[in-house]
């Protein structure tokens, strides 16, 4: 047996297992602290009462003998297929059921989806981002080029004068930084591709918290030409508080040989989600729609608590706007900042750096607590951060010096 050597070149943990770990050590260290977490982006809304009706309905259907359902199309069942047909219909975009997955989740699907590509492809990937994509493709030893998303360019990079890419990755709303482009810019990512003959994976699981007034896009397929060139990820867990039930969606355009390929290895490693599940996601997108986004609205609030504390300190910052992140500048190394705040405000956040090279001085909070912890974490932070001013050249070396 020989094991895969690529594992090698992963870092040590999961980025968000780190996080969990450091905390864990303190919580061991100081039993009585009450740590509030703005760290891993994991939801807090319970499902809409309207979603869980339809979890109960149709463990109800399960139980009869009309009702009863096996295993289910590996793609998904047509009624789901058909409810986010809908949900970009609404939007002025054109998809057909056949290219819809519907999934486990985005993670899965987006990891899941490498098998359809050689080892010998080079790959893409936004610095900063979400760093399931990096550990994914180092795990199956795929070359990585970065695009680095910095202060200059508002974290949002665009396509590189020269260089050549096989397989884009685009996250936006971007995880961790809040950034989103618009179509125009995205645009240029397409004409990209297909100059490069590269698909584009975009990862949408964001979607839900864009702003119409802010410009940005919800779809790659807002734009002319993605068709030929991109494939969307999408997800229920942010926008219906699906992380622990577990759905999402991939779009796969029909002329492209990735649908083909992506049906034939479902059909081989997987073997469809759960019929009740898909149930509870088509209540979510049709009659539940409102009341299941009322949670994004919270975590929208959240986000503008969070977002006026920094504008009253002064303090560098983007996203908070169309996504439940907010992005700060903290001017020395994540983790030492990451430390530090936990022992003085018993806030856990996300260290910047995990989330690339150019995540280094900057520290990623999320708005997914409830209001009241969100409050009361800002309540603090205020404290914390007057004192962080006088005492960060002393303490630390500041980034910026
Ligand atoms: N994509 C991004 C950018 C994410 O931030 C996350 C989760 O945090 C996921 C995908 C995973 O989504 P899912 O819960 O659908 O697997």
């Amino acid at each position: 047996m020989k094991l895969n050597k690529n594992f090698k070149n992963l870092g040590e943990d999961y980025l968000f297992a780190e996080v969990a770990k450091r905390v864990a050590a303190y919580k061991a260290e100081f039993p009585n602290s009450d740590v509030i977490s703005l760290g891993i982006g994991d939801v807090t809304q319970p499902l809409s009462v309207k979603v869980s009706d339809a979890c109960k309905d149709a463990g109800v259907e399960m139980s009869t003998k009309l009702g009863f359902r096996g295993y289910g199309p590996y793609d998904g069942y047509p009624f789901l297929k058909n409810a986010i047909v809908g949900y970009y219909k609404i939007r002025g975009i054109d998809i057909n059921p056949d290219e819809v997955f519907v999934t486990d989740g985005a993670k899965d699907a987006l990891g899941g989806f490498l098998d359809l590509f050689d080892a010998d492809n080079t790959v893409m990937i936004p610095d900063p981002v979400y760093p399931a994509y990096v550990d994914a493709n180092v795990m199956s030893g795929r070359k990585i080029i970065y695009v680095d998303g910095n202060r200059e360019n508002g974290f949002l990079p665009m396509p590189p004068a020269r260089g050549k890419a096989d397989i884009i990755y685009i996250c936006s709303p971007n995880n961790p930084t809040g950034a989103a482009y618009t179509a125009e810019q995205l645009k240029e990512w397409v004409r990209f591709a297909l100059d490069n003959d590269a698909i584009i994976l975009y990862d949408a699981a964001y979607e839900a918290f864009v702003e119409k007034r802010s410009g940005a896009a919800r779809s790659i397929f807002e734009v002319t030409g993605a068709r030929d060139c991109a494939v969307e990820f999408c997800s229920f867990s942010k926008m219906a508080g699906f992380t622990g039930v577990r759905c999402g969606w991939t779009v796969i355009p029909m002329a492209s040989p990735l649908n083909r390929m992506w049906l034939r290895r479902q059909a081989t490693k997987y073997n469809g989600t759960s019929y009740v599940v898909q149930r509870m996601a088509e209540r979510a997108l049709r009659s539940g729609y409102e009341e299941t986004t009322k949670s994004v609205a919270v975590y929208k609030r959240n986000a503008e608590i969070i977002t006026n504390k920094l504008d009253e300190l002064g303090i560098e910052y983007l996203g908070g706007k169309n996504a439940p992140y907010v992005w700060l500048y903290c001017d020395i190394k994540s983790w030492d900042f990451f430390d530090y705040l936990l022992k003085k405000a018993r806030i856990a956040v996300t260290p910047g750096s995990g989330f690339g090279r150019n995540g280094e001085g900057w520290i990623r909070m999320t708005s997914f607590n409830t209001t009241e912890r969100t409050e009361e974490a800002m309540k603090r932070f205020d404290a914390f951060w007057k004192e962080y001013v006088e005492v960060k050249e002393k303490l630390f070396r500041p980034l910026s010096k």
